[in-house]
């Protein structure tokens, strides 16, 4: 078979089974890809801790030792490690067929003859793309000659709970066998492989419009630049929260982009005619009893926010594997005419922030009065320290009996066109609050505040770490702020309507 195009590896096929653009553009125009944020590269970094770790369950296991550099070398040792016949199992074993080349995680000898393929995944989860992982990789292994009889993907276990003195490397991870799922799939692998490589060997850039792939199974790093300078709907379907699919399908297939554009005779859930309304009308609507929802907040009135860091390899004892651990918090509490009090507590060492968080909440947050929150998180965070340290236990459930979730309230009592399909308070506070919002600070979300909490706390230069410290605490501050701002918002809305 004449084979067109370069050589592929395990991720470049997946980037083309995504989608051939993506490949094609990795290949040609990689400096359009989007940079991976700090979130991205935290996942990268623990991939390969988690990766060094799942080596430690396979003693006396051969690590190829060139790297992906210099692939005919790895290919060579791999083949020579393998012929020696000592070796229990290989780490980054090198395998090549019909111009695909993979590199395996683990490759561990069986008792009987044969081999077991495993995939590392920092994940604890077993998701359909990482049997297509293993796939590919069987498929290159069996096509190379080698006897691999079983398959699998090494997970965290969401199960295991660290003692805090040794991790046990054993109980830390789960196998989940895939021989049968990655089997099912090998048939295609060889003609789409050949596919993708006439695709890369083309000058021109293949004409796909961006879709549902562009998200699925991840976000693809060119889609800030295909989805450039595109015409998008002022009020798009998209915006109806929670839409189903057989009504997105009947919008789809009769044309409609725009909730402007859906007649009336369309059956739309209630909170789908409010959105609709809104839009139509340009202006918020409300709906339901809003006074009423608010009469249970009592004074005197606080605003709770927690960040939280959630390490994939567990740190601190009790916990398990990808645990939310709460690291800074922020309290706003209102003051009638006067400007709001605000206190927090960020955990600066690397210890477990949590029994110090939970001393200094619970001198924030007094005993009387209602406590504002945005979301069930910060209930969940509450009931997880509650049931860690049962010294604070009964306090801790005391604060949980005075949370009071503000979202659920904007969500069943009003919509405005800005929040565009989302009650997140992100998107909420500066349609409700117009002049507040989150754009000058410059920690964007709470996936990039946990990034660079934990790439602070190992940053030797005291000064960047500060600079990450209050830029974090801004984050954290204005989340309670904006909860404060939404109910006082809503009050006022409460009030206009009566
Ligand atoms: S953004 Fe979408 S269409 Fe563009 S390369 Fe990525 S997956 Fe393909």
């Amino acid at each position: 078979m004449a084979i067109i195009g370069p050589r592929l590896s395990k991720s470049t096929y997946l980037r083309g089974k995504q989608c051939h653009l993506h490949l094609w553009r990795y290949f040609h125009a990689p400096d359009l890809a989007a940079p991976a944020d700090e979130a991205q590269q935290l996942v990268f970094d623990t991939g390969h801790e988690v990766g060094k770790l799942a080596c430690r369950r396979y003693p006396g296991g051969h690590l190829i030792s060139h790297d992906h550099e210099h692939q005919q070398e790895a290919l060579e040792e791999t083949r020579q490690v393998i012929d020696a016949g000592t070796a229990p199992a290989l780490f980054e074993a090198a395998f090549e067929h019909e111009h695909v080349l993979v590199r395996a995680d683990v490759l561990e000898r069986l008792p009987d003859g044969g081999w077991r393929l495993v995939e590392v995944k920092s994940t604890t989860r077993l998701k359909d793309v990482l049997v297509l992982d293993v796939a590919v990789q069987l498929w290159v292994l069996r096509g190379a000659g080698l006897d691999v009889r079983e398959a699998g993907v090494l997970t965290l276990n969401r199960g295991y709970v660290y003692d805090g003195v040794r991790l046990d490397v054993n109980a830390l991870f789960k196998l989940h066998p895939v021989l049968d799922e990655a089997t099912a799939l090998l048939e295609g692998i060889g003609g789409e492989a050949q596919e993708m490589r006439a695709t890369v060997a083309q000058s021109e850039a293949p004409i796909i419009a961006p879709g549902k792939q562009c998200t699925s199974p991840y976000v693809c790093p060119y889609y800030a630049h295909c989805t450039h300078g595109l015409a998008r709907p002022e009020h798009g379907i998209g915006e109806l929260w929670k839409l189903g699919k057989n009504s997105r399908s009947k919008l789809e297939e009769a044309g409609i982009n725009e909730i402007k554009d859906i007649p009336e005779s369309f059956p739309l859930s209630p909170l789908h005619q409010i959105v609709h309304t809104a839009v139509l009308q340009g202006r918020i609507q409300m709906h339901g009893n809003l006074t009423e929802a608010l009469a249970r907040i009592k004074p005197p009135v606080r605003h709770l926010d927690f960040e939280t860091f959630a390490p994939a390899i567990p740190r601190f004892a009790g916990t398990r594997p990808h645990d939310s651990i709460p690291f800074l918090f922020s309290v706003h509490t209102e003051h009638d005419g006067q400007s709001p009090a605000h206190v927090d507590y960020l955990h600066e060492g690397e210890d477990d922030p949590r029994p110090m968080l939970a001393k200094r909440l619970l001198d924030a947050l007094g005993e009387e009065g209602s406590i504002c929150v945005y979301s069930p998180y910060e209930r969940r965070m509450l009931r997880e320290l509650a049931a860690a340290f049962p010294q604070w236990a009964k306090a801790l459930s005391a604060i949980e009996a005075r949370l009071f979730d503000l979202l659920p309230v904007v969500r069943n009592h009003c919509y405005h066109p800005d929040f565009r399909g989302s009650f997140s308070l992100k998107s909420v506070l500066p349609a409700l609050a117009p002049g507040l919002g989150y754009d000058d600070l410059a920690i964007g979300d709470g996936r990039q505040a946990a990034a660079l909490y934990q790439r602070a706390l190992a940053n030797d230069d005291l000064a960047e770490r500060q600079q990450t410290f209050s830029a974090l605490r801004a984050y954290c501050k204005q989340d309670s702020l904006a909860t404060l701002e939404v109910r006082k918002a809503l009050v006022a809305l409460a009030g206009s309507a009566a």
